[in-house]
């Protein structure tokens, strides 16, 4: 009697695993697309995007991170306020 209950009880637990294993699996596999197709919604290529029409001359240029929003855009491309780099104006600080 208690050997039966035991043994459902394990299977329960079985199936329960094998469940949380898939969904984990999916969720994986999920989150694995999505990183690779989110972008930033800004304009241009996200970072670690490839660049295969890109400007010669900021090819060359070392990448900046905007101060406001994080992005990386070429140093020559950069707003600058203050030694701070900004994708665009918009980004700019709002202090006077
Ligand atoms: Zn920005």
């Amino acid at each position: 009697m208690l050997g039966r209950i035991l043994l459902i009880l394990v299977l329960v637990g079985l199936a329960l695993l094998v469940l949380r294993w898939t969904i984990w699996k999916s969720n994986a596999a999920q989150r694995d697309s999505q990183r690779r197709s989110d972008g930033r919604n800004g304009p241009g290529p996200g970072p670690g995007a490839s660049q295969p029409d890109g400007k010669s001359a900021s090819a060359t240029s070392p990448l900046v991170a905007c101060e406001a929003c994080g992005l990386n855009l070429p140093k020559a491309d950069a707003v600058w306020k203050a030694g701070r780099a900004y994708c665009k104006a918009e980004h700019l600080p709002l202090d006077r």
